[in-house]
């Protein structure tokens, strides 16, 4: 239920409807603005400055001159900053929610617990901070030491989406000033506020002006700059597979470090031996949170012919449980999709899956609730031409598949340019071992559906991209190493 009015959510400066660079909120250059609405509801909750590349090279050079100061912070004070923030963040998780459920959309329990992880990156990488350790090798040379030491990447450009808008940034902003780094940030186009609230949490907790800067505005525009700037060494980014294949080739020139997570199409397989109780939790949790629209939700599940009835029989009786409501509705399971596009993707996928032999178990169609909603939808007899089978439908449909044998299962599951999570659910300890291997994707969920957490390494193979976030791997993106030969000795 919501307990803060927008005027609330602003006047306490959580809200900010300007772009941080340089320590200052400063509108564009032209005074160009952009209106946000809540997804729910279409109504406009905030207008923000619509920048390009002036704006932008600015933050650039912000961050540069920061730089300088802020990687020969000591660790300790660096890991100091960061755990203020990750405090500030819990201290003021409710309101920050429902700042999060009005410009995204998900249920009010889904977005506490995305600042939740959001707080848990940012701590994790404050403990990082200070196990940058550097390295002796025992040298081939009777008067020489070898060191090896880690140093900071320099400035980084960071892009992210709008579905994890706060939780995503986490792990590329905290990394990135853990490690020295200072930060060009843009946020989605659609979710924008809980990427300037990485400038607010700055201010706060008294982050130097530069090291962290946000700008809003021309997509396009923006990504030119932060790829093709020579000052910016590293590019991460989370979004789409063609968005980050465009972003990659631009860097190449000035031959940048980076981080892509793109897009998934993830499969979860139910073998003939699964618990279906479990599977059927998981599946729907796996498949429908944020209203499906998460790189890690299960976009097609390949069901065992054993127990492939059975498990669309319960599936649906489970989906139709589902509460579609307003995020803030009380109980809300599932919110809307985040804007009319995205509705057209889901009835396009729906409509081809029918055309091609599909049936409605339930579901299927637009929710009354409003534009932007959605049934939550079962679809069996699947078909690998469909094109529910090659494309991440980023909606709440969870379409089934049938198969007779393990190999068969796999070979389907792998049949994917992407290769970011995989599921699978089997009660034979011999089967999880050889599953797990064959698949192929970064991640695996064994008889689990929901696999995200600060400790782990998150990211793909394929088409999903390259690098890793969270974890003790997740700061290496941010950092270069040094060989230093003394000789003389
Ligand atoms: P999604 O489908 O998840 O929105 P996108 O790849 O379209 O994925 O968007 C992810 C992020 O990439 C957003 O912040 C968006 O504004 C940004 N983006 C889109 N096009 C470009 C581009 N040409 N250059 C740089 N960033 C872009």
């Amino acid at each position: 239920m919501k307990a803060f009015t927008l005027e609330e959510i602003k006047g306490a400066g959580w809200l900010k409807e300007a772009n941080y660079i340089a320590g200052e909120w400063v509108a564009a250059d032209d005074g160009r603005t952009y209106d946000v609405a809540d997804p729910a509801t279409e109504i406009r909750i905030g207008t923000i400055p619509w920048v390009g590349v002036s704006e932008t090279r600015r933050a650039i050079d912000a961050a540069q001159t920061a730089f300088n100061d802020w990687s020969m912070t000591t660790a300790v004070e660096r890991a100091d900053k960061l755990h203020r923030m990750a405090q500030l963040v819990r201290d003021n998780l409710d309101i920050l929610a429902e700042m999060l459920t009005l410009e995204q959309g998900k249920p009010l329990a889904e977005a506490k617990g995305e600042m939740k992880l959001g707080a848990d990156y940012i701590q994790w990488f404050a403990e990082e901070a200070r196990r940058i350790n550097g390295e002796i090798i025992p040298s081939p040379w009777k008067d020489r030491q070898i060191l090896v030491i880690r140093e900071p990447v320099g400035v980084v450009g960071a892009i992210t989406p709008w579905n994890f808008p706060f939780s995503m940034l986490s792990r590329k902003v905290a990394p990135a000033l853990a490690a020295g780094c200072t930060i060009v940030i843009k946020p989605s186009e659609f979710t924008p506020f809980c990427g300037l609230l990485y400038g607010v949490l700055a201010e706060k907790v008294g982050i130097p002006a530069g090291v962290v800067n946000v700008v809003t505005g021309e997509a396009a525009a923006i990504g030119a700059e932060l790829t093709q700037s020579p000052i910016v060494r590293k590019i991460t980014f989370t979004g789409s597979t063609r968005v980050g294949k465009l972003l990659y080739g631009q860097s190449a020139d000035t031959m940048k470090k980076l981080s892509m997570e793109l897009g998934g199409n993830a499969p979860t397989i139910i073998f003939d031996d699964a618990d279906l109780d479990l599977a059927v939790e998981n599946a729907t949790v796996g498949k429908f949170r944020n209203s499906g629209q998460t790189c890690i939700c299960t976009n097609r599940f390949y069901v065992q012919d054993g127990v492939y009835d059975e498990f669309a029989r319960r599936l649906t009786e489970r989906v139709q449980k589902l509460k579609v409501a307003n995020g803030f509705d009380e109980g809300a399971e599932q919110g809307p999709l985040i804007n009319s596009a995205a509705i057209a993707k889901v009835e396009l996928h729906v409509a081809d899956a029918k055309t091609k032999g599909g049936r409605v178990l339930t579901g299927g169609k637009r929710h009354e609730l409003g534009a932007t909603f959605f049934e939550p939808t079962v679809i069996v007899d699947a078909k690998p031409d469909m094109l529910i089978a090659h494309e991440e439908t980023f909606g709440p449909i969870a379409a089934l598949f049938r198969f007779k044998d393990e190999q068969e299962g796999i070979d389907a599951a792998n049949s994917t340019e992407f290769g970011l999570a995989s599921y699978f659910f089997t009660r034979d300890v011999a089967r999880i071992f050889r599953v797990s291997r064959a698949l192929q994707s970064g991640m695996v969920g064994v008889n689990a559906g929901v696999i995200t957490t600060s400790e782990v390494p998150f990211g793909g193979v394929k088409d999903s991209g390259i690098g890793r976030e969270g974890s003790a791997h997740g700061i290496e993106e941010y950092l270069n190493l040094k060989y230093i030969n003394l000789a003389g000795l």
